[in-house]
């Protein structure tokens, strides 16, 4: 039997005869529907005319993605280290040139996720890479559409994954939004890997916090306040948000402060012009 995947926002299921009937994910308000009807693949289909590209982004990290552009245009990035190589989020398409070229990167020793809208195909790249574990917040446990014994369930505000990588639990977007930290990215100042807790905007200066992206739901200033003071203890000069274009390359943590500062204002008294 198949494991399904649904085209709106790439998130595999369980093994089915027939499609399901709903993508949970897709009808959760931070997500649509596809305007068009929720439609299925399977990952042999999405082989047959998708491949994945590998993208360096800085030394020791490689951007992966899916072209054409599949669902939510999701790509995963590959922190390299001596200790293992951790895969941070993940895409849908997982096939034999992409195995054959991380193995050649040094292979893969786990998995993280930031929240469901990058669960994608992330058991199918365990399976791939003998079951390396897969790490998610525990809070977001209800949004895991294919079960598995090799995911990890973390419940903390902070977990690590060895020397120099930390998760760090933001919530805001998701209750178990996390972050993860990369100590030794950007040349020894610090990078994070931010999902979309902490969202780059076209004008690279800035980043954003949003409880639902495409449908434009903003976050009360609680939680924003919560995900800024989540990362503050952590040193960082720059951020990778969700696409290849949107990385805050320099002064990170003044971005995220003057961000704040304007999402802030822009909820309570605004601007004047
Ligand atoms: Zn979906
Ligand atoms: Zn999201």
């Amino acid at each position: 039997m198949p494991h399904y995947i649904c085209t709106t926002c790439g998130v595999q299921f369980s093994a089915t005869a027939e499609p399901p009937e709903h993508c949970l994910i897709c009808e959760d308000e931070r997500q649509y529907v596809n305007p068009t009807g929720q439609t299925w693949i399977t990952l042999a289909e999405l082989r047959a005319d998708h491949t994945n590209s590998f993208k360096p982004q800085e030394p020791n990290l490689i951007g992966i993605g899916t072209e054409p552009t599949f669902a939510i245009g999701q790509r995963a990035l590959l922190v390299q280290r001596p200790e293992g190589n951790v895969l941070w989020d993940c895409i849908s398409l997982i096939d034999q040139a992409t195995i054959d070229q991380i193995q050649a990167l040094g292979g893969l020793s786990a998995i993280a996720i930031s929240h469901p809208h990058f669960y994608s195909g992330m058991v199918e790249w365990s399976h791939a890479f003998g079951g390396v574990p897969i790490y998610l917040h525990a809070a977001n446990r209800k949004w895991v559409m294919r079960p598995d014994p090799v995911i990890v369930y973390w419940d903390s505000p902070t977990y690590s994954l060895g020397r120099g990588l930390t998760l760090i639990n933001g919530g805001g977007h998701f209750p178990g939004s996390a972050i993860l930290h990369w100590a030794d990215g950007a040349e020894g100042r610090g990078v994070l890997l931010s999902g979309d807790t902490i969202f780059v905007v076209p004008d690279t200066r800035y980043v954003t916090f949003m409880y639902s992206y495409p449908n434009f739901i903003p976050l009360p200033a609680p939680a924003v306040e919560r995900i800024v003071q989540a990362v503050e203890p952590f040193a960082y000069d720059r951020i990778y948000s969700i696409w290849f274009d949107r990385v805050v390359t320099a002064d990170a943590k003044g971005a995220v402060a003057r961000s704040k500062a304007r999402y802030l204002r822009a909820i309570s008294e605004g601007f004047a012009s």
